[in-house]
C-alpha cells in the first residue's frame, strides 16, 4: 500500500446521460461526486473509472494500483464484461478493498463475492429511512450516533440474499415498515467487502456528511494491510521449516 489509499470510484455512468433529474442531482456522475468528497481527504487519493471505458476503466494496470475499489451500478450489471469481474475478484482475494453502494447489489462483482443472489425486496416512494448501529466497536461506526436518517430514499427490505456477514455494521428502519441489513461486511482471501445500501440516483444520498463519514470510514476499513501473501491463488508445496522424523 502507499502512503495514501488509492481509491478508485467506479460508476457505470448511464443514468446521468439519459436521465435529465438524475444529472441535475449529478452534474460531474456519481463517480464525480463520491471522487470529491474522498479526495478532500488528506490520506485518500483518487480516481474514476466507468462502463463506457475500454476494458470499464479497469485495467489490470489501474487495478494493480488500487486499495479500494468503489463500485456503483444499477441498469447495465450485464454489460460488465465476466473478463474484468475475473480480474476484480482475483484482486479483492489478494487484497483490494471493495466497497458496493446500492443497487450495486445485482452487480456481477458482488454476487460473485457472496456466491448468493443478493436479491431483495424495493420500493420507490421516497419514504424516510433509519439506519441504526448495530455494531458499534466496527471501524466503520467510528464517529456516529446510534443511528442516522435519510429523509427521502427508495426503500429495500429483507429478505436480503446474502451470506451470513462477518459483521452487521447498519440495520435500517423504513417509514413503510420494513429492515434492511444495511451495512454488511465480509472478509473475501485477503480483501475485504463492505456493501451501503444508500444511494439511489435521483436523490441528493451522496451529498449527506453521514453516508460521506461512512464511505470515508469504510474506504480506510477496507484498504489493505501490508501483510504476508501476495498471491492467495498460489496453492505451494510446503517444505518443513524443521527436520523431524515420522514414527509409526
Ligand atoms: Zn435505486
Amino acid at each position: 500500500m502507499a502512503d495514501k489509499i488509492r481509491v478508485t470510484v467506479w460508476n457505470e455512468y448511464r443514468h446521468e446521460k439519459t436521465d435529465q433529474a438524475v444529472a441535475e442531482v449529478y452534474p460531474e456522475g456519481i463517480h464525480g461526486q463520491i471522487a470529491s468528497f474522498l479526495g478532500a481527504e488528506a490520506d485518500i487519493v483518487t480516481r474514476t473509472a466507468t462502463l463506457d471505458e475500454p476494458e470499464h476503466g479497469l485495467t489490470q494496470e489501474v487495478l494493480d494500483n488500487t486499495d479500494v475499489l468503489i463500485w456503483w451500478g444499477h441498469m447495465a450489471h450485464h454489460e460488465v464484461q465476466d473478463e474484468i469481474v475475473d480480474r476484480v475478484q482475483r484482486r479483492v482475494l489478494n487484497g483490494m478493498g471493495l466497497i458496493v453502494l446500492h443497487s450495486g447489489h445485482l452487480s456481477k462483482i458482488f454476487r460473485r463475492m457472496m456466491g448468493t443472489f443478493c436479491t431483495l425486496k424495493w420500493r420507490e416512494a421516497g419514504e424516510r429511512e433509519r439506519l441504526w448501529v448495530t455494531d458499534p466497536s466496527h471501524p466503520i461506526a467510528a464517529g456516529l450516533g446510534e443511528f442516522f436518517e435519510i429523509p427521502h430514499v427508495e426503500m429495500y427490505g429483507e429478505f436480503f440474499d446474502i451470506p451470513t456477514p462477518d459483521a452487521t455494521v447498519f440495520t435500517s428502519w423504513f417509514q413503510g415498515g420494513e429492515v434492511f441489513r444495511s451495512g454488511v461486511a465480509y472478509h473475501r482471501g485477503k480483501g475485504k467487502v463492505f456493501y451501503f445500501r444508500p444511494g439511489h440516483e435521483t436523490f441528493p444520498i451522496f451529498f449527506q456528511a453521514e453516508v460521506q463519514h461512512v464511505i470515508k470510514n469504510a474506504v480506510r476499513w477496507a484498504a489493505p494491510v501490508n501483510g504476508p501473501y501476495n498471491d492467495l491463488g498460489r496453492a505451494p508445496n510446503y517444505k518443513a521449516n524443521e527436520t523431524f522424523e515420522v514414527t509409526d
